[in-house]
């Protein structure tokens, strides 16, 4: 770059002018131009055939602009002299021009062929001396900053402008070459003042700097990371060669083996094997002990372990069947008979489409083990997983198969542990299945459960379809009302309401009681427990509609029994025969401690504001007793013991009923403001709710403000209306059950529950006097141990009888044994 000459300008003559598009040209600059337009040739051919050669270089504002009108022209510009024209063969030229002089356009002069322009110089004021070399060393240092990341500047470039002294000169020269944008090399142009053109030439050799060292910085680890993969890929290679070498040989190469072997003999659809080589052949591309080949290495595993085809030949012999079914479970011959009438429609049809079975009951009462038995009787395979919580999706479906640990979902993992493909599956709890924003599990169960669609069930994590068709689902509820609709269409439910005492004896002694003396090493006669010891573990320490404590207590007495007989064989004679153990009514504390249930019902006398009604729960019927008691006070109405809102509207119900009959009561008018009625229901951690129990409200209220007491031996249930109507409920089966375990010796029901006594099994009625009630009145008639109409009971219409439905059979009080 040599140092500019402008003595030779002559500022008075009018000069050519060529608009520059994409270039702007600073004193002291040579550079070739490429100028194709027509006008800019004109202007470059007039400038080289004048004896000074001198042309206006001035940027175009808009690049894009063919044609530049005068306004589109930047005024500042720099005058050049044109020191040699090429040109080429598509009519174009190239010159090459040397900037001599920054200056101004005054006036546009138009040409013949272009465009002719009047100038004045533009001088640079240059700031004091110090601050201008304070500012030429630090853009100085800059720029060697940056000739050092830019490997396109030349060294003797880079040389040649370190020595350079004026600092106008250095910013010109560096700024044609560093400023990126067009616009900002103009404002370079027309900083006039050296120290503020050195400023803005500072900023871009910053901008630059930064970019620059951000691309090596990214250029840098791309290449690391290429060296990484390289160096793996050749250790990796090299491990090979070392065991080859060792003679272990192809470990690897062997697994690898072994697992398409594996593969092969799985007997996979076509589909689901050619995954499966496709995933092996891309695990032995990775890495071995990465994490994406243990990804792979897993789902390989699983899709090997899934049964595709095994299965067991099915045994469809009914009267076996009927067998095994009455060897694993006393009673329930509804149950057995409606599990044999399935399994023949099933042995004459090939693929049953029809419903799936639902045991629905309370907890203990054997549906697990019916389920356990219909596997066995058909000689299949039994899994099952518990659907209780269960609120993700995933659970039952899998996890997508993008991280380390993930897996199929329960239906499939639960096909890997049954080993065949046509498996009894029991899916326990499902009216437990809850969903929330992981997704609706209930839908993926739903697609599992349709013979539609099952056929194909989609797992995430396997992504193959995996057919389920030949599987035999059953499951199990305690409640019905909480099964999605949907899920509750495809099921037949069975109901197993429970067991009484007598039922529980005969389970205990044919079945439990055999089975856990053998579990616990004694022998066949080494242990008896007597009747009444038996009937005392039933009544007083457990309280279930089943009998899972029940066998829990046996395990228990069967545990001591056990020690006793370890104890007495290790420090007695040997060869003498271990004693038989004798559990009695009276010894039985001794194994199980103190009895948990005290016979409330046989211990309560009749007492005044106490009534025991009857409810249903998850865990069968139960015993529920309400309290009320008078006080003085001001009309408050106190309700405790977590009641739920129904009860607490069937309390109100019930005292509206009592205002209404407060007349023939002998109750004085506005009884209630004068006093404070407190109704509680004890075991207070259980939270109560439903209807059913307004009647027993009623009852105990009356009771309680007339001071007549309840007979103890009656348990009732219904819903109350205002006026005094009562109306149907539900469960009474389970119900009932519940009053035979406690000892009732009489239960109300509502008139129109009369129809459903006919499906509550005759032993559930054995020992009941059953009576049906319409209203109130009725109710209390035969709750109360005396008449509240006592006065005024001949004005009145005279009260029928309530009719009783069933009587106890003469001499069945108590449990019978048989
Ligand atoms: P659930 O699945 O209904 O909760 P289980 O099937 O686990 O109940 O039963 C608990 C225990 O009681 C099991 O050992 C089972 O064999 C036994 N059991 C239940 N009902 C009967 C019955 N009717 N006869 C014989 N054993 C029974």
């Amino acid at each position: 770059m040599n140092p500019p000459e402008e003595n030779d300008i002559n500022w008075d003559e009018t000069v050519p002018m060529l608009p520059l598009r994409d270039i702007v040209v600073f004193p002291g600059m040579t550079a070739p131009l490429f100028v194709g337009r027509k006008k800019s040739i004109a202007a470059l051919d007039h400038a080289f055939t004048t004896p000074s050669r001198h042309i206006m270089l001035a940027s175009q504002k808009d690049a894009a602009l063919d044609d530049p009108s005068q306004k589109d022209i930047n005024k500042v510009g720099c005058v050049a002299e044109v020191s040699q024209i090429l040109r080429l063969p598509d009519g174009a030229i190239k010159a090459l021009i040397i900037g001599k002089k920054r200056g101004r356009i005054l006036e546009f002069v138009k040409g013949e062929n272009h465009l002719l322009v009047k100038c004045e110089p533009l001088a640079e004021t240059s700031a004091g001396p110090e601050q201008a070399s304070a500012a030429l060393s630090l853009a100085k240092t800059l720029f060697d900053k940056y000739s050092k990341l830019n490997q396109n500047v030349p060294r003797e470039a880079v040389d040649a402008l370190k020595g350079m002294d004026d600092a106008g000169q250095f910013a010109d020269a560096v700024a044609a070459n560093v400023i990126p944008r067009i616009e900002d090399r103009q404002k370079a142009l027309e900083a006039l003042d050296v120290k503020s053109r050195l400023e803005l030439l500072i900023s871009s050799l910053q901008e630059e700097i930064e970019i620059l060292q951000l691309e090596r910085k990214v250029r840098n680890q791309v290449k690391k990371q290429m060296e990484k993969s390289q160096r793996d890929y050749y250790l990796t290679e090299q491990m090979k060669a070392i065991q080859k070498e060792l003679g272990k040989g192809d470990g690897e190469r062997g697994e690898f083996a072994e697992l398409k072997d594996k593969i092969l003999k799985a007997k996979m659809p076509k589909e689901v094997e050619k995954k499966a080589l496709k995933e092996l052949s891309k695990l032995e591309q990775m890495p071995p002990m990465s994490a994406e080949g243990t990804v792979s290495r897993n789902y390989i595993d699983w899709l090997v372990d899934v049964p595709w085809s095994a299965t067991t030949q099915d045994k469809l012999d009914i009267a076996e069947a009927a067998k095994i079914l009455d060897e694993d479970h006393y009673g329930l011959d509804k149950v057995k008979e409606r599990i044999l009438e399935y399994l023949s429609v099933r042995k004459l049809v090939e693929k049953m489409k029809g419903p799936i079975l639902c045991f629905a009951g309370p907890p203990g009462v054997g549906k697990t083990s019916l389920g356990k038995s219909i596997a066995r009787a058909m000689g299949r395979k039994f899994v099952r997983f518990s659907l209780g919580g269960v609120r993700d999706e995933a659970e039952i479906r899998g996890h997508r198969r993008t991280y380390i640990g993930s897996l199929p979902g329960r239906i499939i993992q639960s096909m890997k542990k049954a080993g065949t493909k046509n498996p009894v599956l029991m899916l326990d709890e499902i009216d437990k299945v809850a969903s929330d924003y992981r997704g609706d599990p209930a839908a993926a169960l739903l697609e599992a459960l349709d013979p539609e669609q099952n056929v194909a069930f989609n797992d995430h994590y396997l992504e193959v379809d995996y057919d389920l068709s030949e599987v035999m689902f059953i499951t199990t509820a305690n409640a019905l009302h909480t099964i999605p609709r949907p899920l509750m269409d495809r099921m037949e439910v069975i109901s197993i309401p429970g067991y009484t005492d007598g039922e529980k004896e005969n389970i205990a002694t044919k079945y439990l009681i055999p089975k856990q003396v053998a579990e616990h090493g004694l022998a066949k006669d080494s242990l008896a427990i007597s009747p009444e010891a038996l009937r005392k573990i039933i009544r007083n320490h457990t309280r279930e509609s089943g009998v899972r404590n029940l066998e829990r207590e046996l395990a228990a007495v069967c545990r001591k029994a056990a020690r006793k007989t370890a104890e007495k064989a290790g420090g007695g004679k040997s060869g003498t025969k271990a004693r038989k153990i004798e559990v009695t009514a009276q010894n039985l504390v001794d194994y199980l401690g103190e009895i948990k249930f005290r016979d409330e019902l046989k211990e309560a006398k009749s007492g005044t504001g106490v009534a025991t009604g009857l409810a249903w729960t998850e865990l069968g019927g139960a015993m529920l007793k309400i309290e009320t008691t008078i006080m003085d006070g001001k009309g408050k109405f106190i309700l405790t013991g977590k009641l739920g809102d129904v009860m607490k509207e069937s309390a109100h119900a019930a005292l509206s009923y009592i205002r209404s009959r407060g007349k023939e009561f002998g109750l004085k008018k506005g009884f209630q403001e004068k006093i404070d009625i407190h109704i509680h229901i004890p075991e207070g951690a259980t939270p109560k709710e439903g209807p059913s129990a307004g009647v027993t409200l009623a009852v105990s209220m009356v009771s309680a403000l007339l001071n007549i007491p309840v007979s103890n031996e009656v348990a009732m249930t219904g819903e109350i209306t205002l006026r005094g109507q009562v109306l149907a409920i539900g469960g009474l089966r389970e119900k009932l059950l519940a009053a035979n375990r406690a000892g009732v010796k009489t239960v109300l029901i509502p008139e129109e529950n009369e129809k459903d006594l006919k499906d509550v099994p005759a032993n559930v009625k054995q020992g009941l006097s059953i009576a049906v009630v319409k209203n109130m009145d009725e109710v209390i008639k035969l709750a109360l141990t005396s008449s509240p109409w006592k006065k005024k009971v001949k004005k009145a219409e005279p009260l029928k009888h309530p009719r009783v439905k069933h009587r106890p059979t003469p001499g069945s009080a108590g449990v019978a044994l048989n």
